[in-house]
């Protein structure tokens, strides 16, 4: 993959957004999510070699994408990578790539496409029905949903 913005790389590390780094994502590793052993899809994780903020990108089984900078997800200083899996839902419907914040909520299209708010407590979905981990926590592992 082709690295934009290499001329600059002065980095804010405090995360305070007052100088606004210039990311220089590169390829940090991958989580496979799994179920019944059998992996249904991935999380690629990219890192920022000067800020050292995470990129996430959601793939299912079978869909290809293909990654670049350009349209590299981002995520607010204050919020972490995490994977939400609905209990109740089975395949690709079950799991999703999500920003997760230290509380409050997150929106969620249910299978139904209604729109529902799941509580988050420290950086963990507090909701029946759902459970959830960060991804910086699965870094190159499979996880079983
Ligand atoms: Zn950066």
């Amino acid at each position: 993959m082709t690295v934009q913005g290499l001329n600059k790389s002065h980095c804010s590390v405090k995360g305070m957004d007052t100088e606004p780094c210039v990311h220089q994502p590169v390829y940090f590793g991958v989580i496979n999510i799994n179920i019944n052993e059998r992996t249904i899809g991935s999380v690629d994780v990219w890192r920022c070699g000067a800020c050292k903020k995470r990129f996430c990108e959601e793939k299912q089984l079978g869909i290809e994408s293909i990654s670049d900078i350009v349209g590299m997800p981002d995520i607010e200083h204050d919020k972490k990578w995490g994977v939400l899996i609905s209990k109740l839902q089975k395949g690709k419907d079950r799991w999703s790539l999500v920003k997760m914040p230290e509380s409050g909520t997150i929106k969620h299209e249910r299978i139904d496409e209604e729109i529902v708010d799941i509580s988050v407590e420290n950086y963990q979905v507090v909701e029946e029905g759902y459970w959830s981990f960060l991804v910086d926590e699965h870094v190159n592992e499979a996880v079983e949903i």
